[in-house]
């Protein structure tokens, strides 16, 4: 049954814009079409700068809402070059909302094939806001140019199912013509939610998905009762962008994507294994997060290697999640075979496991069985549940459970010591009930610290050193307590400590390549400008630097690639005629980062406070265990770095000296990195930066006043 719709004149998309954005309200059953002018563009560029605008313009400007307000929005844009199908990795989608988890705008870059088909369809972002009264889903059909809000009572929540029985209902003819979107009954449950983007997968026969993973936009997409979204295309994608420069699109295109077939055979294998060449590399310099971060390795990770998962991985299908991405590295497992929960003993196809989930639901949790990773893999895509907040508080919830601090009483009876598989399994499906321990869970670890302190006496202060969040979102999965550079990139990371920001680790830690503070601070500048770019864009970071050109370590930066930066810079200016060098790359990403800081401060969390203090177990060893198995590396830093003697002291007196000292130089790092990208001591943009970066709308300008 059709609620509401409206038709429209699907308009050709010019130099990778459509020049208007779609609006949904569920709610009301309002749909409409908002014009993007140029200013928009120089602006925003797009991505995440389009989502970011127009969900500032839509929140009530006199109060910071709650997530589960009808006026939350959610926003999902690919951007200007999204949708090339000559250029590898650029067919990402960006997804932003108010977060449930943090309360604060996140965004998610996403693959799968929604955003590229939106744009064709003729919107350059789709804003979705209100709540319905019953289950609905929104169909956007670019062929017949209409949306509609339909009834979405009888379909199933979970995502396999509802993203098949959409792409046969709604692309018979042509199932590829249909992308999906969709969360799931665990993103009913908990503050966790996932997204779902997929695409139809003619290879494999299956609809294949995607996550946009943090913060719980599939929470939110849940709250407002929408069950899923539909986008329909069935035009021509190649050259769809309508470049400014079609010729010069296609040889940096080409540059790129040769590149890509020569080299990556001989670095990383993305095209054979995607993410998973990285468990060893990890393991080897101490940086597998197991047991809760309180380890970077395990004699048992070899049974979670490259190795394992080139196995396991279904080979010789197109494994790109966008058309025309020469890097594919989207595998999974055809025919996993379930042990447990409402399905058990059918056989499934999994897309993944990528490292993350590797990582964060393996070693993290003490886990090192490849079938029982596969499975929560599964589960957490269907049910919608961020495998990366799934698997770093359930990590927290066993070390508080093997230190004594929560007992089974209240676990409701669950033995969840580290390794015990099917107790971490049967928490996954309690989160997508809504029942028992699973729902304590699902609240995230920044709500489980309030409930184990309040509930079961748990000491708060051992709690904020092993509970791994910022800002309310859970850690992604890398061990940082050797990289002060990346303690920042995750402590200041506007959305909450999400890699996809700044990743220093091998430059900080590895090549000792930014030693001074202010290497540190100007790295922890570059890095988020460039890295918040490809979300600006639609495009996927992997193709920058997964892949090096060979001459790479040659260059005065090897981590910047500059080659690439240069060659994005070409897609840019060749797909939307306007002339960019690398630095006009940077300058637009300065305005939206900062323009998002501005966003936080709005939400009242954008300065310092929520930048530091950071959780001391990724700056250093809380306990003495930890101490102890690294002590030849502490006691030598004690001795080189802090100048005392480590001999005749005990451990616990070493490893106060050490938080003393580490808890220093994090200090010193946040004012060095305010400090370059221009913001006070307090972490707010100043009125200069935003008069510089032309963000000084005058909401913007009261707002930065009221908090210099
Ligand atoms: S590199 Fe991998 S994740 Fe990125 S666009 Fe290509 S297939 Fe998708």
């Amino acid at each position: 049954m059709v609620l509401s719709e409206m038709k429209y004149n699907v308009p050709k998309v010019e130099k990778g814009y459509a020049g208007q954005t779609l609006y949904v309200n569920v709610g009301t059953g309002e749909i409409k079409a908002k014009p993007v002018d140029q200013k928009m563009k120089d602006t925003f560029t797009g991505g995440k700068g389009f989502d970011l605008w127009l969900m500032w313009n839509a929140l009530p400007k006199d109060r910071a809402i709650k997530w589960d307000e009808p006026e939350n929005e959610i926003c999902i844009s690919g951007g200007p070059l999204a949708g090339t199908t000559v250029y590898p990795g650029s067919g990402k989608s960006i997804v932003t909302a108010i977060s449930p988890l943090t309360g604060i705008p996140v965004d998610c870059n996403v693959g799968g094939y929604f955003g590229p088909f939106l744009k064709f369809s003729g919107w350059d972002a789709l804003e979705v806001q209100g709540k319905a009264k019953n289950e609905c889903i929104i169909v956007i059909d670019g062929d017949a140019g209409s949306v509609k809000i339909e009834d979405g009572a009888g379909l199933p929540s979970e995502s396999h199912l509802v993203a098949e029985i959409l792409t046969e209902r709604y692309g018979k003819e042509n199932r590829a013509t249909v992308s999906v979107v969709s969360a799931g009954p665990g993103a009913e449950h908990t503050l966790m939610g996932c997204l779902n983007f997929s695409w139809y997968d003619p290879k494999s026969g299956y609809v294949r998905y995607k996550q946009a993973g943090r913060g719980g936009t599939g929470t939110v997409f849940r709250n407002k009762k929408v069950k899923a979204m539909v986008c329909k295309y069935s035009g021509q994608v190649s050259g769809a962008n309508h470049p400014a420069d079609e010729k010069a699109l296609a040889e940096v295109g080409r540059q790129h994507t040769t590149e890509i077939l020569e080299l990556d055979p001989k670095q990383n294998e993305m095209r054979q294994i995607g993410t998973a060449h990285l468990p060893p590399i990890m393991n080897q310099f101490d940086l597998l997060p197991t047991k809760n971060f309180q380890y970077g390795s395990h004699p048992d990770a070899k049974n979670i290697d490259n190795e394992v998962f080139r196995s396991l991985y279904t080979h010789g299908r197109n494994d790109g999640c966008w058309k025309g991405c020469s890097v594919a590295c989207a595998h999974g497992v055809d025919n996993h075979v379930l042990k447990s929960g409402p399905w058990k003993g059918k056989k499934v196809p999994v897309d993944g496991p990528e490292y993350e989930t590797i990582a964060g639901c393996g070693s993290n949790l003490g886990i090192f069985d490849p079938h029982w990773i596969i499975e929560y893999n599964f589960y957490c895509d269907t049910y919608g549940i961020d495998t990366i907040s799934f698997g770093t508080g359930l990590a927290f919830v066993m070390e508080c459970y093997e230190r004594g601090l929560i007992d089974k009483k209240a676990t409701g009876g669950l033995d969840l010591k580290f390794g015990n598989a099917e107790a971490a399994a049967e928490v996954l499906h309690q989160m997508a009930k809504g029942e028992g321990f699973g729902v304590v869970v699902g609240q995230g670890i920044h709500k489980m610290k309030e409930i184990f302190a309040k509930k079961y006496g748990a000491d708060p202060k051992l709690m904020q050193d092993i509970g791994m969040e910022m800002k309310g979102l859970e850690y992604s999965e890398y061990v940082t307590k050797e990289s002060l550079a990346q303690q920042g990139g995750y402590g200041m990371a506007l959305k909450g400590p999400q890699h996809d920001e700044a990743w220093l680790i091998f430059i900080d830690m590895v090549r000792n390549q930014i030693p001074t503070f202010e290497q540190k601070a100007e790295a922890l500048h570059w890095f988020p400008m460039w890295r918040t770019w490809f979300g600006l864009n639609g495009l996927c970071k992997l193709p920058w630097n997964d892949i090096v050109p060979e001459d790479n370590n040659r260059d005065k930066e090897p981590a910047k690639v500059m080659k690439h930066v240069t060659w994005y810079s070409k897609f840019f200016s060749a797909v939307t005629g306007k002339k960019s060098e690398p630095d006009d790359l940077i300058k637009m990403s300065e305005r939206v980062y900062n323009f998002q800081r501005i966003f936080n401060l709005r939400m009242g969390k954008g300065t310092r406070q929520f930048d530091e203090p950071v959780p001391y177990r990724s700056m250093g060893p809380v306990t003495k265990e930890e101490y102890e198995s690294r002590a030849e590396r502490y006691d030598k830093q004690l001795k080189e770095k802090i100048g005392i003697d480590s001999a005749g002291k005990t451990t616990e007196e070493k490893m106060k000296i050490t938080r003393k000292f580490r808890e220093e130089q994090y200090h010193k790092l946040v004012d060095a990195a305010y400090q370059r990208r221009g913001w006070t001591n307090n972490g707010v943009p100043t009125l200069a930066k935003i008069n510089e970066l032309g963000i000084d709308f005058p909401d913007v300008v009261e707002l930065v006043k009221k908090n210099q």
